[in-house]
């Protein structure tokens, strides 16, 4: 079996995978309703919150465009904050949904710090909405949430709407505590399910704004799944075999400990981070940002990504990510997020200096590595 150490979608664990072949049950039975709440509830220590959490049958994408579409009308003014191609991402959507969106563009490779965040607000002037990425999976950076959502709260009563894809259920998130109005994550990255769902938690202010505001939509509606969800359903049809593997899957991060769960991705990231610097590699995220889920790691010159991955697939087993965007053939990218072993991450630093050790089978035309915005 290959060792797939992408940023998702992830080999699910047995138990997970048994669950979902379960059998599917219809959204308005007596056992479903029995199974949104246990599952939704068993969230909420990933979320840190009391607020709904939302289940959309939709991709993570789908989550931030229900975030856009309950939040904010055309013409809204939005500050965007963004590290790599997801913060771009999350931009693209908003100006897509017509909000006139002021992008922050930090370095790649870095985190915005809250006087970074503070400052462009300051330079915004007041906004509607501020849009951040938790942990941007294209540069393996974790942004400091809480000081981010500090420095809002202090000077402007912008609501927060956070890209949590790739850290809920990994890393701490306490969205009542920070204040975020709403959180974005998916079933198929650290919370170890199938692709299919978006979960969405929504703060109260977020449901009101929600309820008179925000603009034309059907689907994503935030307080018509809010009502469905306080009945125990849905609006309409849900990927019932995802949520039943979802079960499994926040039984098994319940078990563990939110801390210990927490816990085991950051010493994981730290492992792989000094692993890669023994082999003489560049982590491509600064150390006080660096992510617990996903490391990039920049090549040496001349060395592309399309052939290092090549070689680690067919030389090893071992499935790792390109680089997103401009970082395309200079990185690969190394998950380390939901039900990963230490071993499997030795496995692919080995392996990778393996592969480097051969370069010279590999050499190409391949930029040098650098910052980009
Ligand atoms: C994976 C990811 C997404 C997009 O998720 P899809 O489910 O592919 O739409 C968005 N943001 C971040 C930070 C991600 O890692």
């Amino acid at each position: 079996m290959n060792n797939v150490r992408t940023s998702g979608p992830l080999p699910v664990p047995p138990q997970v995978a048994e669950a979902s072949a379960q059998g599917i049950i219809s959204h308005r039975s007596d056992a479903f309703r029995a199974l949104l709440p246990e599952v939704l509830d068993g969230l909420r220590p990933f979320f840190g919150t009391a607020a709904p959490i939302l289940p959309f049958t939709c991709s993570g994408t789908g989550g931030m465009e229900a975030a856009v579409v309950n939040c904010l009308a055309p013409g809204d003014r939005v500050l965007a904050v963004s590290a790599g191609h997801f913060g771009n991402r999350f931009a693209e959507v908003a100006r897509c949904y017509g909000a006139d969106v002021t992008v922050h563009h930090v370095p790649w490779g870095t985190a915005p710090t809250a006087a970074d965040v503070a400052e462009a607000l300051r330079a915004a002037g007041p906004v509607r909405a501020v849009l951040l990425t938790h942990n941007e999976t294209s540069t393996g950076v974790l942004a400091p949430l809480r000081e981010l959502c500090a420095a809002i709260t202090e000077s402007s009563d912008a609501l927060i709407l956070v890209d949590g894809v790739s850290s809920v259920g990994a890393t701490r998130f306490d969205m009542d505590d920070w204040g975020v109005d709403v959180a974005v994550t998916v079933t198929q990255k650290a919370l170890m399910a199938q692709p299919g769902l978006s979960l969405i938690a929504t703060s109260p202010r977020a449901l009101r704004v929600a309820h008179g505001g925000g603009q034309r939509r059907y689907y994503f509606d935030f307080p018509r799944m809010a009502a469905a969800v306080e009945e125990g359903t849905t609006t309409y049809t849900p990927a019932v075999a995802v949520l039943q593997g979802l079960r499994a899957a926040v039984g098994m991060l319940r078990a563990e400990g939110p801390e210990r769960v927490f816990e085991r991705h950051r010493a994981a990231a730290g492992t792989l981070r000094q692993a890669l610097l023994e082999l003489g590699m560049i982590p491509a995220a600064d150390a006080w940002c660096a992510s617990p889920t996903v490391t990039a790691v920049h090549l040496p010159d001349g060395v592309g990504a399309s052939g290092v991955r090549r070689a680690l697939e067919r030389d090893h087993g071992i499935l790792v990510a390109s680089g997103r965007s401009a970082w395309k053939e200079n990185t690969v990218r190394i998950g380390h997020m939901g039900a990963f072993h230490a071993a499997e991450i030795e496995a692919t630093v080995a392996a990778l200096g393996q592969v480097l050790g051969t370069t010279a089978l590999l050499a190409g035309e391949v930029p040098a590595p650098g910052r980009h915005t």
